[in-house]
């Protein structure tokens, strides 16, 4: 037998209804927020990535899923995706519509991690960016969307981090500030941090690792090197924050694993979540355009890991399956059997969810089927029925049942207001 990949899975019948809800939600919140969709290809050029992520971050140095492509290309499946809405934002102008550009996207991503609850090598991410502005007006546009479309799925317990790493004059001042001090620490540091010291030292702020913490604690602090207009900046996005009364903690170690970020970072996290309990993580990223060969524009979003809303929601507690069925034809006699065939067929023309028996069971097994299927209403044909052009009609809801007229069911169906 052949099964799926490791870190791979598939989404079943009996889950996916799950994922069109979301997916439903998501498109009347964004259009509320005069966001539009932007789809772009599963792969893309590498040097997108590593151009776009840095060579040094975990997911280009060690994730991506690269090959060279007829001998010729280095191609790779997309292990983030602002990289690509970015690329397809300076390839097609979209700045020359209007001044600022906003889009959000739903979609697969890959990335070659070890799988566990919640971490997966094929996942999604739902997202936005607002390109073209540098006001921290859209850092709080931004955070709102993240915040609010959460709370109106019903996921308690989240947690808003929000801190500021500064534009990039005063980042290079405090990586080697935070060098400075760590060095003389260098052996207490785990081999990640160590390796992190020589290529990325910001990201040894992201430890797990308790001692590492501890000696953090103690490093220089990012906010104490931001020049004067990064603070003012910081301090509006709180003071909207505040003003749309949406609550967040500071926190001077978030630094977030990308390097194109710029000023402000954030991550939502959902104690409903275990280990992996980040549900969302964004900022702001000013000079990601330029880098990737466009006009410099500023610019700032977030993603959100699909599958752990999904977990989240689950743990609140699990949301029954709306049922899929209005009607449900049982037939007894073949000349029944195919008169209800055409009567559905009508039926489902007329927009009503209708099935019957697609493999000539028993009544007795046709009820069940009834049953199980959740519709409301059950019709019931029998060939001396059909001779009197008849059909019986049962409400489940009031399991009320009733002969009448087959030229009357429309009418009758059309009261019940299914
Ligand atoms: P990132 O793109 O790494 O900033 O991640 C943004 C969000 O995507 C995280 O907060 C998680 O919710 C989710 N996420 C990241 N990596 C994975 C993964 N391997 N499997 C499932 N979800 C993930």
């Amino acid at each position: 037998m052949i099964r799926s990949l490791k870190g791979t899975y598939d989404i079943l019948p009996d889950e996916s209804w799950r994922w069109q809800t979301l997916e439903a939600q998501l498109h009347d919140f964004m259009s509320i927020y005069g966001y539009k969709e932007i789809r772009t290809p599963a792969f893309e050029k590498t040097e997108l990535f590593s151009r776009g992520v840095g060579e040094e971050t975990d997911i280009v140095s060690k994730e991506m899923y690269t090959w060279l492509d007829g001998g010729k290309t280095n191609l790779t499946l997309k292990p983030e995706l602002t990289a690509p809405v970015v690329r397809s934002y300076i390839q097609h102008n979209l700045g020359a519509l209007s001044p600022v550009t906003k889009l959000y996207y739903m979609d697969a991503l890959f990335r070659r991690e070890r799988p566990q609850k919640g971490r997966q090598r094929q996942f999604h991410q739902f997202g936005v960016e607002a390109l073209g502005t540098p006001f921290p007006e859209a850092d709080a546009e931004v955070i709102a969307i993240a915040y609010e479309f959460m709370i109106s799925l019903g996921i308690t317990n989240l947690k808003l981090k929000l801190n500021s790493i500064g534009s990039g004059q005063c980042r290079t001042a405090y990586k080697d500030a935070l060098k400075e001090y760590l060095s003389p620490h260098i052996q207490e540091l785990s081999e990640t941090s160590r390796l992190r010291f020589e290529t990325n030292p910001l990201r040894i702020l992201d430890t797990k690792i308790e001692h590492e913490i501890e000696l953090l604690g103690k490093a220089p602090d990012i906010l104490g090197f931001l020049t004067a207009d990064d603070e003012t900046h910081f301090s509006e996005v709180r003071e909207l924050l505040d003003g749309m009364k949406i609550p967040y903690v500071l926190d001077k170690r978030m630094v977030r694993g990308l390097d194109y970020y710029t000023r402000t970072t954030f991550e939502i996290t959902s104690s409903a979540l275990g280990s992996q309990d980040a549900l969302c993580g964004g900022g702001r990223y000013d000079k990601l355009v330029e880098t990737l060969g466009g006009k410099s524009t500023p610019a700032v979003g977030f993603a959100a890991g699909v599958e752990r809303l999904l977990i989240a929601l689950d743990e609140i507690g699990k949301t029954e399956e709306p049922s899929k069925t209005d009607i449900y034809f049982v037939g007894l006699g073949d000349q029944a059997r195919k008169a209800g065939i055409k009567l559905v067929h009508d039926l489902r023309k007329q927009g009503y969810k209708s099935n019957y028996d697609l493999v000539r069971r028993s009544m007795k097994a046709q009820m069940r089927e009834s049953n199980k299927s959740g519709a409301r209403i059950v019709l019931i044909l029998g060939d001396q029925e059909l001779e009197n052009n008849q059909i019986q009609i049962k409400d489940l809801e009031n399991s009320q049942q009733m002969t009448i007229n087959l030229d009357e069911l429309k009418n009758h169906l059309y009261k019940l207001e299914l």
